[in-house]
Order: structure tokens, then C-alpha cells, then sequence
């Protein structure tokens, strides 16, 4: 049989952790609702394994959850950058920025494994500001900045700066309600969700591929609620994600879906219901 070619995946988040060290009002990871412990290396490389040839991923995306929180993070990276060459993929943590200046290690990961770091600057924004976490996280994008000016790029990668930031992220909410209220919405424009959709991206979890972060995460936040029988979520907690012995027309399929709104999309809303990260609460877990 022909060998099939891989196919190009743009991005894939990977959480290394479902839980955060910041309540975000919104969150689309629903790690505010922190849902469970860190993964493990073992667990983490298991996951992506089955894929690696048949995907060519040209971004990981390792976050959660705030990442830095899984105490793996720095062997997690090396582990992956065993499967990942620099060349083929970009490897990112996203992180929230509290902890960075607790994590010396991240130098070794940008100049040793060329790991990128993108830095989300919720604490900047939010309805209340924090001094104490603002000039942390100041400290810690300082201390970016060296490393990342200090690094030596390895030839042929053209991936961007080593350290990025990210201010003003607002936030489409999913779901109506708040905490162990939360509610689906209920429409059939799934066009429209599409549209308005903040949070599109590939998800790679316990070794499965789901559409987006919320129809990932969902299952875990409501269990965690003791609310797996409501009703209304019924039809997305029987949402199938597509797992590693699927067929080859069976991955192709899911990926050309990926971009599309798909039944799925019901649950979100057919309008911008976006806070604004200056309207945002956030507190500290
Ligand atoms: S920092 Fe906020 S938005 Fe980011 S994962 Fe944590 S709760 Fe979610
Ligand atoms: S279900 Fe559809 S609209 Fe909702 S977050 Fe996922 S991709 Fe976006």
C-alpha cells in the first residue's frame, strides 16, 4: 500500500494541565472551572505518538491551564523536541506569565530546545487590577526578553521571536450562565457560532482529536459539577472525538471538517458574546 502523506496541521493545543492559577471569566479552556492534576511525560508523549506520522503538526501549542503549574513542564518540552525537530515544528508554552520568574529552567528550553513562549496578558487587563501579580508577571517578561535576546537561532527556522506577548484578549463565552449553571446555548445557525467563534483550534486530549477547546473540556467541568446528566448538554457530552486507530479517509475527513461549523457549533452562541478583557473578572486561584 501507498505510504499516505502527512497532513498539515496549522496548530494543535495540547494542555498539560486542565487547571490555572487565574480565574478568567470566560476562559474557553474552562480552566477556571480547574478541572484536575498535571499530566505526566509518559502520558503526554503517549498522546501525541499516533499521530506524529500521520499529521505534520507545524505548531504544538502547550498550555491549559496555566502550564507553568505542571512541575513535568520542562521534561514534557524535551520530550516532545525528541519527536519535533526545531526545523518541522514550533513548540510553544502559553502561559499567563505569574510564574515565570519560579521557572528558571524556561532559559534552557528557548536556547538549548528552542521552545517559544508566548505570554497572555490577562492580569494587565481585568475589571480589577493586581500590582502584586502585574509586576510579576513584569519581572518574568524582563527575564523573557533576555533569554530569548540571548538565544541562538538553529539555521532554516523561520518561526518568529523566541518570546511573545499578548495584551486585550476578549473572550467569545460558549456557554450561558456561570459555574455549575452553565448552559448550552440552543439554535440550529451553526453558521453564525462559526462566525463569532474565538477558539477554533485542534485539540489533542488523552490521545484523541477534538474539534475545539470547549467540546473537549466540557465533559470534565460537568462531571466535576455533578451535572453529566443535565439534559441539555446531553447531545455534546456524546460528542465523538476522532481516536488514534480511526482510518486514514476518517482523519482526512475530521481535518477538512475542522475549519467548518459542524453540529457541534449549536452549543455556542450564533452572536458576538464576547467580554471584554478590560470587563473581565479575574481572580487569583
Ligand atoms: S489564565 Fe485565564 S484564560 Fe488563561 S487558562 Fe487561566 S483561566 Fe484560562
Ligand atoms: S463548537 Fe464550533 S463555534 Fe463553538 S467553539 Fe467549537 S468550533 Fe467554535
Amino acid at each position: 500500500m501507498d505510504q499516505v502523506s502527512p497532513i498539515l496541521v496549522n496548530n494543535v493545543d495540547v494542555h498539560v494541565i486542565n487547571s490555572c492559577n487565574l480565574y478568567c471569566h470566560g476562559c474557553n479552556h474552562l480552566a477556571n472551572y480547574g478541572h484536575g492534576a498535571p499530566f505526566k511525560v509518559e502520558e503526554l508523549v503517549d498522546w501525541i505518538e499516533p499521530w506524529k506520522d500521520r499529521l505534520y503538526f507545524k505548531r504544538i501549542s502547550l498550555l491549559g491551564g496555566e502550564p507553568l503549574l505542571n512541575p513535568d513542564l520542562k521534561d514534557i518540552c524535551i520530550a516532545y523536541r525528541k519527536i519535533f525537530s526545531p526545523k518541522k515544528t514550533k513548540l510553544r508554552v502559553i502561559t499567563n506569565g505569574i510564574l515565570i520568574t519560579k521557572c528558571p529552567w524556561l532559559q534552557e528550553l528557548i536556547q538549548e530546545y528552542h521552545v517559544h513562549v508566548q505570554v497572555s496578558l490577562h492580569v494587565f487587563t481585568g475589571k480589577t487590577k493586581n500590582e502584586k501579580l502585574i509586576n510579576r508577571v513584569k519581572e518574568g517578561l524582563a527575564l523573557l526578553e533576555k533569554w530569548a535576546d540571548d538565544a541562538v537561532r538553529p539555521p532554516d527556522t523561520k518561526w518568529g521571536p523566541y518570546f511573545e506577548a499578548k495584551e486585550k484578549l476578549n473572550f467569545q463565552v460558549f456557554y450561558q450562565g456561570a459555574g455549575t449553571q452553565i448552559k448550552p446555548f440552543q439554535h440550529d445557525d451553526i453558521i453564525e457560532s462559526k462566525k463569532h467563534c474565538s477558539c477554533p483550534t485542534l485539540q489533542l486530549y488523552n490521545s484523541n482529536l477534538y474539534k475545539c477547546a470547549p467540546i473537549a473540556y466540557i465533559g470534565d467541568v460537568l462531571e466535576k459539577f455533578g451535572r453529566e446528566d443535565d439534559p441539555d448538554w446531553q447531545p455534546y457530552l456524546r460528542y465523538e472525538p476522532l481516536t488514534p486507530d480511526c482510518t486514514d479517509d476518517a482523519l482526512l475527513e475530521f481535518m477538512k471538517q475542522q475549519p467548518q461549523p459542524e453540529w457541534v457549533c449549536k452549543m455556542c452562541p450564533p452572536y458576538a458574546n464576547v467580554i471584554l478583557s478590560d470587563e473581565r473578572e479575574i481572580f487569583q486561584s
